[in-house]
């Protein structure tokens, strides 16, 4: 059965034994209440190590005062039988005040790629997110962490992050996982009312109208035209409110302008308020 760790020291005793036994780690970080893009991810870090590592803790730090985190939902049972059947070998599953004692004092702030996109509309949480994350690859010393391209902002992130610390640590991304009508799977999911789900694929809609214009209409491949046509798309659903459109450079996430440069691809990505729910979506172009 799938070992439970609620504390560093317990995580440490058992990542010291399995280096002992010379065996390679794969690490999975989550908020819990999972979906198959999670276990997608468990199932790869299988695949390429020895131990897998899952961690669920819903980050307090990642949270603005008036987002989601007292109602993000929790479900530990469901959760730690899913991890067991996908052959995960242990969770770590610390309370906040493990992971944040009361005079907790030190943050990781990575500049630059955190500022647009979901920076621009959740200021903190980038800092929330590579706090923690920086925590965990301190806690579970893996020699590779795998995280979604669902959240790409976060990819960038913590890839820079990890370049500029010099941790040790592999970043593996995973393509997103998806519902049958192109909805990516989200655990946030569970907030739509039911015509709010049926308008929720208008995300993928519109990347998608995007995605044509770029393959099939490469003289028309700039920033702005890029942008109007999931802006159309979007607003085409009454029920969508989009945060923003992004047409943006996938290195540094600048936004494209006018021009884009030969060579270069597109991150295409968006964020979208359904009711209360805010959902996020992207599709990557390569160059
Ligand atoms: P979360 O629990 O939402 O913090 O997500 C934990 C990890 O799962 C992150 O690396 C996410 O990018 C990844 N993830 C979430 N949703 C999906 C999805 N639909 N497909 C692939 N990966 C995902």
């Amino acid at each position: 059965v799938v070992e439970v760790l609620t504390t560093v020291g317990a995580m440490r005793a058992a990542l010291s034994e399995w280096r002992r036994a010379a065996k390679t780690v794969g690490f999975v970080p989550t908020m819990g209440y999972l979906h198959d893009g999670h276990l997608a991810l468990v199932r790869r870090a299988g695949q390429e190590n020895d131990i897998v590592v899952a961690s669920i803790f819903v980050n307090p730090l990642q949270f603005g005062p008036k987002e989601d985190l007292a109602r993000y939902p929790r479900d530990f049972e469901r959760d730690s039988k899913l991890l067991e059947a996908a052959g995960v070998t242990a969770i770590f599953y610390p309370d906040a005040s493990e992971m944040y004692p009361p005079d907790f004092s030190t943050s990781v702030e990575v500049s630059r790629v955190s500022e647009g996109l979901e920076g621009g509309v959740r200021p903190g949480h980038f800092r929330g997110v590579a706090t923690v994350v920086s925590k965990l690859f301190n806690i579970v010393t893996a020699d590779k962490a795998y995280f979604g391209q669902k959240d790409a902002q976060q990819i960038a992130v913590i890839k820079r992050m990890v370049r500029d610390l010099n941790f040790g640590i592999e970043i593996v991304v995973c393509p997103t996982v998806r519902e049958k009508d192109g909805l990516a799977m989200s655990s946030r999911n569970v907030y739509l009312s039911a015509e709010e789900r049926r308008a929720a694929p208008v995300l993928r809609i519109a990347l998608e109208a995007a995605a044509r214009l770029w393959h099939e209409a490469p003289e028309q491949r700039n920033g702005e035209n890029l942008r109007k046509i999931m802006q159309a798309v979007l607003d085409s659903e009454s029920l969508a409110n989009p945060d923003y459109v992004s047409a943006a450079d996938p290195a540094s996430l600048q936004e494209y302008a006018a021009e884009i440069p030969s060579g270069n691809g597109v991150l295409l990505s968006l964020a979208v308020r359904f009711g209360a729910t805010r959902l996020i979506d992207n599709m990557l172009i390569e160059g």
